[in-house]
């Protein structure tokens, strides 16, 4: 198997390149990590608490939820528990590369479901797909680089025509999308749904994730988790972003100011004649046409960082851009103006 580099150097410009938060975690979060002690870092993290109080918030028991070290060891575990030779991971592409990575190393092959050019979630080809190979269907929803979604309905559908497999329904956008499928965790039996810390919360470097999903299911992937993959930062971060007003308030408020930027840069797209897909997520993804390798430089020379997407399948000549806040993006609109005068736009 490959190595997976992502483009991590020199970030310390607007990063509208991997879909994080662009400002920063709430306040609060802050001084609750500054508060740990050195007491606090001598111990090795103690999950199960932090777990339960999770678990609570969402109203589930605390079995049906798992904490990670992000949606991406998440993601590994389901792979390691429920994939082996001779069985398949059903996946729509384009989609978010680490579930075929971490795929990738199990004995289990990938079958791929192709969108049409239009990105809608391809409901019908995925269904056809459905084999009694078939262990694992990963959906990220709303999916990345793309931001369309797959509805309730169609989840429901695919669940049922998969009894023998794990669907895993992605939320890592949920912030920016507002719906879940959450409430069917216990419900349905071969529901597992992930949520992460990374995005709305601002909390990617603390690398911190969810799994929910029946007791049944999940005291598999209990087996492949390492016991002290979630950190004690993480963990009182977590405690502190669902607690506190003030957190939940700064969160409320991030994510509404993405939704109104996000309005307001596509009808700016729009005005600057630039192709992009609708999108339920805090990015979307643009047609730069040929010299999209150009655009993300000049951009980059500009102190905008965006993620060139054009080898992801069906997506030649794409670039993802992420929303942040209006201020943010109203730069980003300059600097895309400022590119297509100087010409080079196809
Ligand atoms: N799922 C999707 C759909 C993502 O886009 C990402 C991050 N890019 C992840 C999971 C990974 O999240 P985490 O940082 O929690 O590992």
């Amino acid at each position: 198997m490959p190595e997976y580099h992502p483009p991590l150097g020199n970030r310390d410009s607007l990063r509208l390149d991997f879909n994080e938060n662009t400002l920063a975690c709430s306040p609060a979060v802050l001084a609750a990590i500054k508060n740990l002690s050195a007491a606090d870092l001598t111990r090795y993290p103690e999950r199960g608490p932090i777990e339960a109080f999770a678990a609570q918030h969402l109203g589930l028991q605390p079995e049906q939820v798992i904490l990670t070290n992000g949606v991406d060891e998440a993601i590994h575990i389901l792979c390691q528990a429920f994939l082996d030779r001779g069985d398949e991971l059903l996946l729509p592409v384009p989609t978010y590369t680490m579930y075929e990575i971490y795929a990738s190393a199990t004995d289990a092959t990938t079958r791929r479901v192709q969108a049409d050019a239009d990105f809608r979630f391809p409901f019908k080809a995925l269904l056809s797909a459905i084999t009694p190979k078939t262990k694992l269907i990963a959906i990220a929803n709303p999916n990345s680089p793309t931001g369309s979604v797959c509805t309730r309905e169609q989840i429901l559908v695919i669940a049922e025509a998969a009894p023998h497999a794990v669907v895993l329904v992605d939320e890592a956008y949920f912030h920016f999308y507002g719906q879940t499928v959450m409430d069917l965790i216990g419900k349905l039996p071969n529901l597992i749904v992930a949520r992460t810390f990374s995005k709305a919360y601002g909390l990617a470097s603390l690398r911190l994730g969810l799994l929910a999903g029946p007791e049944s299911l999940l005291h598999w992937t209990r087996r492949v988790l390492s016991p002290y993959s979630v950190n004690t930062a993480a963990l009182v971060a977590l405690k502190a972003a669902l607690t506190d007003s003030d957190a939940r308030n700064y969160l409320d408020w991030y994510v509404a100011e993405v939704k109104q930027s996000r309005t307001e840069f596509l009808a700016a797209l729009n005005e600057i004649g630039l192709k992009y897909w609708p999108t339920e997520a805090n990015f979307v993804l643009v047609n730069i046409g040929p010299t999209h390798n150009e655009f993300a430089a000049a951009m980059r020379k500009q102190g905008i960082l965006v993620r060139d997407r054009s080898a992801d399948p069906g997506c030649d000549s794409l670039v993802r851009i992420t929303i942040g806040t209006r201020e943010q993006m109203h730069l980003a609109v300059a600097a895309i103006q400022k590119w297509k005068s100087a010409g080079v736009l196809a």
